[in-house]
């Protein structure tokens, strides 16, 4: 039982095109599908919201303050989060 951390495969589909989807850097047919698991995965869907929010934080930071280590701190407080939540220390990503 050493696999109950492990993402599903679409889970890790999904995170993998969520950068991609957040910047609608995406095909349509993707996002769909994209958009499909999120409504069945609250966990990928957290992750969306955190990863929207970091995005319009680094983008208001850019157009205020474009100070290079406010993208540093904002990425370290989502990443504490993350981990608090425990939804994305990816399967696999780390030691193995
Ligand atoms: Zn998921």
């Amino acid at each position: 039982m050493e696999n109950t951390m492990m993402l599903s495969q679409s889970c890790q589909d999904t995170l993998r095109k969520l950068d991609l989807f957040v910047d609608n850097e995406i095909r349509t047919a993707e996002t769909a599908e994209i958009l499909r698991h999120l409504e069945s995965c609250p966990s990928c869907g957290e992750e969306l919201e955190l990863r929207r929010r970091l995005r319009n934080r680094l983008r208001a930071a850019a157009s205020s303050d474009p100070r290079p280590y406010l993208q540093t701190k904002v990425l370290a407080s989502v990443r504490r989060k993350q981990q608090s939540s425990s939804i994305a220390d990816t399967a696999g990503f780390g030691s193995s």
